[in-house]
């Protein structure tokens, strides 16, 4: 008999797989129950505009087609809105291909990558899935200015010889903390040329604090620079897989040698696309945003609970006690949220912040299943 275990490169053998918020289909079939309200994975409450609806019901008609692996019409889209020529983005399946897409491109074996301890899951994995080494920086203490946040300071110092990448998330998921422009730009400027920088900046729309950087205009002055960005959060399309990266043309060229030529599929494109002109949806999920951040972490304070101060489109919570509990019972209310046990932090949980009514209901749901016994 075959052992595969045994046949599998070491390090995707020792890989632990990403652990995705619980679907809202599964929680009905479980308990046979209904108007779940899923707080789980930083969705946009809304979903998509009108205007993606109906450019997705347009584009149903060319699915026998092969999608255009250049993506031109997608590009022409950012390029116009960013400022950017298309030479300089990269399409993605999800940010999420982009982050793996980086990694195969510059790492190998015996290569590092740096990132902060709780940043986002998906950067070990990725460094995993080729054999390269995880190099994780202490973050900032609990009761430091920007708890959990990322500590450039302890990032720097981890890198060496061998390092070849550093993820950095700004804001983070799941702390949502955040990078301010001046030291970011330190950071970047301190390292040394080979080493890229990619800044995941998955929620940047949400973030209204005056000190967040504009990254983008680093990116002349920084070849290293990669950033990287996604239709799935504030545009509201994460069923369908889009994302983008800006860096030098150099860099851009070798990313999209080593994505697969079809990785968008038609109306995904179509519907990023769309999405990008519709300002006005938008704006009325920024707005929601903000007065839900309030709503959230006020109503979770006043329940005695410390919650990590959020840029972004989510709130973490310490509840001081095992969060899988909380999580079960917040089940059994019907409401999903997400347990951060396997981000090492094992009495926070994560709410994304949903609608005025979806905010109110899972703070009702703590109050009944009794947040201080
Ligand atoms: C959600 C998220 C992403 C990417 O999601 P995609 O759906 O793959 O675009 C990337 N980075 C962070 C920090 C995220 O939270």
């Amino acid at each position: 008999m075959n052992n595969y275990q045994n046949q599998a490169v070491p390090w995707i053998r020792n890989l632990s797989p990403y652990e995705p918020g619980k679907p809202i289909d599964e929680l009905e079939r479980e308990l046979s129950i209904t108007n779940i309200v899923k707080l789980a994975s930083n969705e946009n409450p809304y979903g998509p505009s009108a205007v993606v609806t109906q450019a997705l019901e347009d584009s149903i008609r060319e699915l026998s087609r092969y999608p255009d692996g250049n993506g031109f019409r997608l590009k022409q889209a950012l390029s116009h809105r960013l400022g950017f020529d298309c030479n300089r983005i990269t399409l993605g399946n999800g940010s999420s291909e982009l982050l793996d897409i980086i990694a195969r491109v510059f790492l190998a074996p015996e290569a590092e990558a740096v990132f902060s301890e709780y940043a986002f899951a998906m950067y070990p994995i990725v460094v995993q899935t080729v054999g390269a080494k995880a190099s994780v920086a202490p973050a900032l203490a609990s009761d430091s200015a920007m708890p959990y946040g990322h500590d450039l300071q302890a990032i720097r110092d981890r890198v060496t010889e061998n390092t070849r990448l550093v993820f950095l998330a700004n804001p983070n998921n799941p702390t949502g903390t955040y990078l301010p422009a001046n030291d970011l730009h330190g950071f970047i400027r301190s390292l040394p040329a080979r080493v890229m920088c990619v800044v995941d900046e998955a929620y940047f729309e949400y973030v209204e604090v005056d000190d967040y950087p504009d990254s983008l205009q680093w990116l002349d002055e920084f070849p290293n620079l990669i950033v990287t960005r996604t239709f799935s959060k504030a545009y509201g399309l994460a069923g369908l897989r889009a994302g983008y990266a800006i860096s030098s043309p150099e860099v851009t060229d070798l990313l999209n040698r080593a994505r697969q030529p079809f990785n968008l599929n038609i109306p995904a494109m179509a519907a990023a696309e769309a999405a990008l002109s519709d300002s006005v949806h938008l704006q009325k999920t920024l707005d929601t945003n903000r007065v839900g951040l309030v709503q959230l972490s006020d109503g979770l304070q006043q329940r005695g609970l410390r919650v990590i101060p959020s840029v972004a489109n989510f709130v973490t919570v310490d509840f001081r006690k095992p969060s899988e509990v909380v999580f079960r019972k917040l089940l059994r209310e019907g409401v999903i949220v997400r347990p951060l046990a396997g981000y090492q932090l094992p009495e926070h949980v994560r709410v994304s912040i949903g609608t005025r009514e979806e905010n109110s209901t899972f703070l009702d749901a703590l109050e009944r299943i009794g947040v201080h016994d």
